[in-house]
């Protein structure tokens, strides 16, 4: 979809129909980013959005078009300018602190989303580890209860890859540390300890920082899991326990929440129910779309997703037709 998505870009600006694009909807964009800079051999590629430079050009563009909203600001749906963009942040990365600096500095708020089970205690995400398991000299994976059919390394490095972390959203559940053992265990590469993590995450003070630059901040879970493959004991765990976290650290109302993963099948009506429980307002999906005024779903927000590939000038672009353009069926 990407290519489409740059072609389109392109078409829209070398014809200065962007400006008139723009009248297309009314309501609220938010667009998700998740890692700032390039990846290293232990980080899994597909999550970094942009550079720190090319974040600052995103920001100048959407800011010269639209004004920029914090994803929990309540009056969205009413009086104002019609187009509203919001700027979110999954993870609680340490390399997402300059994208605050870089919103702060211009006087806009973004919304910032931590797992708080990697600030508790740093550890690299089962993506990041998946990329590091896999990122060796090609080997094919046998059949097994995770990967039904085997895998061989023929596939190429990118899909063999995501095919993992395909595998382990759909299959791993509770049992994420046995799919990372077996797949050390086939590619002959060393599971990554705790003590490699230690930079990796904000600690809490650099959380408590991005409260203090005007930036919101809400709870991502615990440890990142598909939260609807899991049992209601341990959705609550997540959920809750994220929160809480968050309330002990900030000393002050969490009230927002992003779904990890984030597509339709990650949450379930437990899920919204635990929310709703602990007096979550809005909760954010990641499975493209554009908020309609009318949009009346409050633990549902839809998200659109900023990748490596996305030029700033496309980034501008999937806001100016983001009905086209971050629509769920193009979505990555
Ligand atoms: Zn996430």
């Amino acid at each position: 979809m990407t290519s489409r998505t740059a072609a389109a870009a392109r078409l829209l600006t070398a014809t200065r129909l962007d400006r008139l694009a723009r009248l297309s909807w009314r309501g609220l964009l938010v667009l998700n980013y998740h890692r700032i800079g390039r990846p290293g051999p232990a980080d899994d590629p597909d999550l970094f959005s942009c550079t720190a430079e090319e974040f600052a050009r995103h920001v100048e563009l959407l800011a010269e078009r639209f004004e920029i909203v914090p994803a929990g600001s309540d009056d969205w749906q009413v009086g104002g300018p019609a187009r509203r963009v919001a700027i979110t942040v999954d993870d609680g990365y340490r390399d997402q602190t300059q994208a605050a600096e870089i919103l702060a500095a211009r006087g806009l708020a973004g919304s910032f989303f931590i797992t708080t089970g990697f600030v508790d205690r740093p550890r690299h995400a089962w993506w990041d580890e998946i990329a590091w398991l896999a990122g060796g000299d090609p080997v094919d994976l046998p059949p097994s209860r995770w990967i039904p059919r085997g895998l061989p390394a023929s596939v190429g490095s990118t899909r063999y890859r995501r095919r993992l972390t395909t595998a382990y959203k759909n299959l791993a559940g509770d049992d994420g540390e046995q799919f990372l053992d077996d797949l050390a265990c086939c590619t002959g590469r060393p599971r990554l300890g705790r003590e490699q993590a230690a930079d990796r995450w904000m600690t809490w003070d650099m959380v408590r920082e991005l409260d203090r630059l005007g930036m919101e901040v809400g709870a991502h879970s615990v440890t990142h899991p598909v939260l609807a493959t899991l049992s209601a004991a341990r959705q609550h765990e997540e959920i809750a326990g994220s929160v809480r976290r968050m309330r002990e650290e900030l000393d002050g109302p969490v009230d927002l929440f992003s779904y990890p993963v984030g597509a339709r099948t990650s949450f379930d009506e437990t899920t919204r129910a635990e929310l709703a429980e602990l007096g979550v307002r809005r909760a954010f999906s990641f499975y493209g779309g554009v908020n309609g005024r009318g949009h009346d779903d409050p633990l549902d927000i839809a998200r659109a997703g900023v990748f490596r590939d996305h030029t700033p000038e496309v980034v501008a672009a999937m806001a100016a037709v983001p009905g086209v353009l971050c629509a769920p069926s193009r979505h990555a």
